[in-house]
């Protein structure tokens, strides 16, 4: 049903990152029927990209989880707003952290604050990414480039680094890669290395910190419908969107943040270094 209202109304915004506020339909942050147990209690958790689409999803999960958030976010004011509401009418604190993740200085300053107004630190999610889709390969400029990396992986080490400094037997990271590091995505291609970038970092950050009882892992969603794909896509491209996947539709923020949840809680102690895939099936012509 999702599949066909979006056909109907693709709404391409034009201007990066994209506004969840101005979206028609508005994507899916929780369903109705999810069920809290108190999976992360007490627990702390900076989300960078918080404000919107997945990141929103996580932000609401765990705060119905007993955790508090912090949020990272470019410029989107009217997201952020809106989700801290979202986490503070579950009961829980909700810090806002506006600025440039692409800056290593505003990236340690973040971690370093949310652990003196919070008192600590125990989950990571590195989830804020950036793409600009380009038919030809001759097209990506070197600032392009730059840019892309500088967002979707240079920034996951500062927060990993800052954030490893403060963590503790039990606390843990989780990365946002993409279904794009498993397939091809011909207009993608500096997207998609820095996601491939951001699944070996993954491995190695989780055997590297696993003395420390630090678990790394990460979520590869398929296509999602949040701000990116409005603000990134062609009409034409949006107007299908999904439907390349085995399900044949994209999937909801709300069908993301329980896995997020799940790496996050106790009940995945023994995982470590992994990619939990969440993609409507195998993507067959993406
Ligand atoms: P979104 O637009 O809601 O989230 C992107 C977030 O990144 C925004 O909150 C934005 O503020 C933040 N961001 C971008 N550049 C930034 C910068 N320079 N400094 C600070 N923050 C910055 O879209 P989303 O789809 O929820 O994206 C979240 C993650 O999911 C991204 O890493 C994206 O690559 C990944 N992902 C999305 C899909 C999908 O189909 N939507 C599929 C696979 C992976």
């Amino acid at each position: 049903m999702e599949q066909e209202v979006i056909e109907k109304k693709p709404q391409k915004q034009d201007r990066q990152p994209g506004i969840e506020a101005e979206m028609n339909p508005k994507p899916e942050y929780i369903k109705a029927t999810y069920k809290a147990s108190g999976k992360l209690n007490g627990k702390v958790a900076l989300i960078t990209g918080g404000d919107s689409g997945i990141g929103r999803a996580v932000s609401v999960h765990y705060a119905k989880e007993g955790a508090d958030v912090g949020i990272v976010y470019l410029d989107e004011d009217v997201d952020a707003q809106e989700t801290k509401k979202l986490v503070e009418a579950e009961g829980r604190k909700c810090l806002l952290f506006k600025g440039d993740v692409k800056n290593a200085d505003f990236c340690k300053e973040t971690v370093q604050n949310i652990i003196s107004e919070l008192g600590s630190l125990n989950i990571l999610v590195n989830n804020a990414g950036m793409q600009i889709p380009q038919k030809e390969a001759e097209a990506i400029t070197e600032d392009q480039l730059e840019q892309t990396f500088r967002t979707n992986i240079f920034a996951y080490f500062y927060f990993a680094q800052a954030a490893v400094e403060h963590m503790k037997e039990g606390d843990c990271i989780i990365n946002t890669t993409s279904v794009t590091a498993y397939r091809s995505s011909p207009n993608l291609i500096d997207y998609s290395s820095t996601k491939g970038a951001i699944t070996s970092f993954t491995r190695s950050l989780a055997t590297n910190l696993a003395k420390k009882k630090i678990r790394v892992n990460a979520v590869a969603p398929g296509p999602v419908w949040t701000p990116l794909i409005v603000s990134t896509f062609e009409e034409e491209k949006i107007k299908k969107f999904g439907s390349e996947t085995a399900m044949e539709r994209p999937g909801q923020p709300s069908e993301l943040g329980p896995a997020y949840v799940f790496l996050a809680s106790d009940d995945a102690s023994f995982i470590t270094g992994q990619v939990m895939h969440v993609n409507g099936g195998e993507v067959v012509n993406g």
